[in-house]
């Protein structure tokens, strides 16, 4: 038998939260953001709940040309666009889109001779100072690629700092300024200003982490106005049970000490899965159904639960690592880190399973795609 942990992909639940970023920016179309293999679900995966979205975007070719192999017929967007000549061609090829943030990826596009003119989305670099023209050089930029035989349209397009913590404005104004006088499509807001700033949702929204049912914040207690829910959920079980008594400690570094008898479940799950190292004694996890706390250092392959709250609870018992019931945010706020990580670095070695694949596939080679 297999060791009982099984990550559980819900493309009902990613069908839903689209849904819910549409009604939240109701009058801009939809980027669906599937970068980092949706966000470590799988594109193939999500895929067919993603048939509402307008576009989809990411960063690698080769989830590009995977989107274009499922059947994708609207635009696909590469968010860092090309880097080398040969990306033109693929680029051209499966007619995408491309983020253009710099002179050299012009240069690239003057080299080329695409059978038609690609479309672009040309970045501003409006205060997140990572990719993208400044605001000064922004107009200059748009004359130039406007002049190329070799681009189409030209989408203005630009990226949030800090959108989940409340100020976008200076940035907002920025690109208002360097934009004014041009033509073509806006394009700024990730999720949070999805949800939260609605002067930023423009003629298309780019959400990403809560299509999966994160928090753009990292943290649950900011979205609780957004019925938002888990694409996936991280299962395991109990495989063993210690009884211990006052002051034994458990695990490796001892770091947690009993003050009174305590049954301690022993749960297949551990970093080498994906669950964080640095989830500290306290962070939430749910036993049948009960939610506990993590007691003790995870471990490579097993980590350590109080089974106070769930005295029933036993050898076999069901357990949800994250999931509808303890949020994934949960787990990587009590780690230090966010919910967006913790999805990505789902381990290989742990095995998936759709949720609803019967009534997903509208043809068997759809099924085939998502059970391969
Ligand atoms: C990742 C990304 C997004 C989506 O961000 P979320 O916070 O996950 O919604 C949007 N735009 C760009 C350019 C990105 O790189």
């Amino acid at each position: 038998m297999p060791r009982p942990i099984l990550a559980r992909i819900h493309p009902d639940s990613v069908r839903h939260n689209l849904q819910l970023a549409k009604e939240s920016a109701p009058n801009s179309r939809v980027w669906a953001v599937v970068k980092a293999n949706a966000y470590g679900h799988g594109i193939e995966r999500i895929y067919p709940a993603l048939s509402k979205a307008d576009g989809i975007a990411l960063l690698d070719l080769d989830e590009a040309v995977r989107v274009r192999e499922l059947g994708w017929t609207k635009p696909v967007l590469l968010l860092e666009g090309v880097f080398e000549p040969r990306d033109v061609e693929i680029a051209d090829a499966h007619r995408l889109t491309v983020a253009v943030h710099c002179d050299e990826q012009l240069d690239l596009l003057t080299a080329a001779k695409p059978s038609r003119p690609i479309d672009i989305q040309l970045k501003m670099n409006s205060g997140m100072n990572r990719l993208g023209y400044r605001p000064g050089a922004y107009v200059q930029a748009w004359q130039r690629a406007r002049e190329m035989a070799a681009i189409g349209e030209i989408g203005l397009m630009s990226h949030f700092a800090n959108a989940d913590d409340g100020a976008i404005d200076w940035q907002v104004d920025e690109f208002d300024a360097a934009t004014k006088d041009l033509p073509g499509t806006r394009s700024l807001s990730n999720s949070a200003a999805v949800l939260w700033h609605p002067q930023a949702h423009r003629d298309w929204v780019r959400p990403g982490t809560i299509l999966y049912g994160a928090s753009p914040t990292g943290s649950v207690r900011h979205v609780t106005g957004f019925p938002l829910r888990a694409a996936m959920s991280l299962t395991s079980k109990i495989i063993g049970v210690q009884t211990l008594a006052p002051s034994e400690t458990i695990g490796y570094g001892r770091t947690f000490q009993t003050e009174r008898e305590m049954r301690i479940g022993v749960v297949a799950c551990g970093y080498a899965d994906g669950y964080p190292r640095h989830a500290p004694t306290g962070t939430p996890i749910a036993v049948d159904g009960i939610r506990t706390r993590i007691v003790g250092r995870v471990s490579m392959d097993m980590l350590t639960v109080d089974l106070t709250p769930c005295p029933a609870a036993g050898i076999g018992s069901r357990v949800e690592l994250w999931g509808d019931q303890v949020k994934v945010d949960e787990v990587a706020e009590a780690s230090g880190t966010i919910g967006y990580e913790l999805m990505c670095a789902l381990a290989r070695r742990v095995p998936v399973e759709i949720d609803d694949a019967s009534r997903l596939g509208e043809s068997n080679d759809m099924r085939r795609t998502l059970v391969a």
